[in-house]
């Protein structure tokens, strides 16, 4: 599931820290900054509504600088939503249709929609940073061998645009079925008082990855407002889903 994009992101150049520098896989459509997407057509529609809606939060919070809009009929590149193999999304815009799979089983949920778009954006993981290592402590044993690329530092072709961020969108959980060894934590925090059940269960952006976005792509900085979270917890903690999300 994971290894069959390696190949075609080192093909396009990219690596990444938070996200991509080199100019051509950032996005432009007929010279205008947006991005296009559309839907396999197997896609379901109750699946779709999830979709939309999680587009909608997408352009309500950078609707001004990188709108996220059905594609047109003159849109040679675009985002091909399907039911995929689990979570995953190429880097930046590739050219022509590039697939972003959400997967019926465990990918339809709004934090898993943004983070998908958010690497095709340019995003990278944030534990892919090459600064992680002053914020997180690696536990190389308790993550499966298969998974394990997923956590290796990126150092070429990337821009630093915000500090780390933990409660990143973009982050991983610290555990997750799909890879942690007996449900052992792949890494812990150096940061004190980290909420562990938050990292990587967002189900919105956080601020630093509408930051990222702005500043990669220039935009004006605007007043971020999270959304008001249905599932708060005691510690105020978001608890979307944890994202089991496969890239690079
Ligand atoms: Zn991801």
């Amino acid at each position: 599931m994971l290894a069959r994009f390696v190949l075609a992101f080192v093909l396009v150049g990219l690596a990444a820290a938070q996200g991509v520098l080199n100019e051509n896989l950032r996005w432009r459509i007929n010279g205008v900054r947006r991005m296009a997407y559309s839907f396999d057509r197997n896609y379901p529609q109750q699946a779709r509504q999830t979709v939309m809606r999680a587009v909608a939060r997408w352009n309500q919070v950078l609707g001004d600088c990188l709108p996220l809009q059905p594609r047109q009929a003159n849109d040679r590149d675009y985002i091909n939503v399907f039911n995929g193999q689990g979570c995953f999304s190429m880097i930046g815009r590739v050219g022509r249709a590039q697939d972003l799979s959400l997967s019926l089983s465990n990918c339809v949920y709004q934090g898993t929609v943004i983070h998908e778009f958010l690497h095709a954006a340019g995003l990278i993981h944030t534990q892919k940073r090459p600064d992680r290592d002053n914020y997180i402590t690696m536990n190389w044993g308790n993550i499966a061998q298969s998974w394990q690329s997923q956590f290796t530092k990126e150092t070429r072709g990337i821009g630093k645009y915000t500090e780390y961020d933990i409660y990143s969108i973009m982050h991983y959980p610290y555990r997750h079925p799909s890879w942690s060894i007996g449900g052992r934590p792949g890494f812990t925090s150096k940061i004190p008082n980290v909420n562990y059940n938050r990292i990587g269960t967002g189900n919105d952006f956080a601020e630093s990855d509408v930051v990222a976005i702005r500043k990669m792509y220039n935009c004006p900085m605007r007043k971020f407002n999270a959304i008001v979270n249905h599932n708060n917890n005691r510690n105020g903690a978001k608890s979307g889903r944890p994202i089991a999300c496969s890239n690079v």
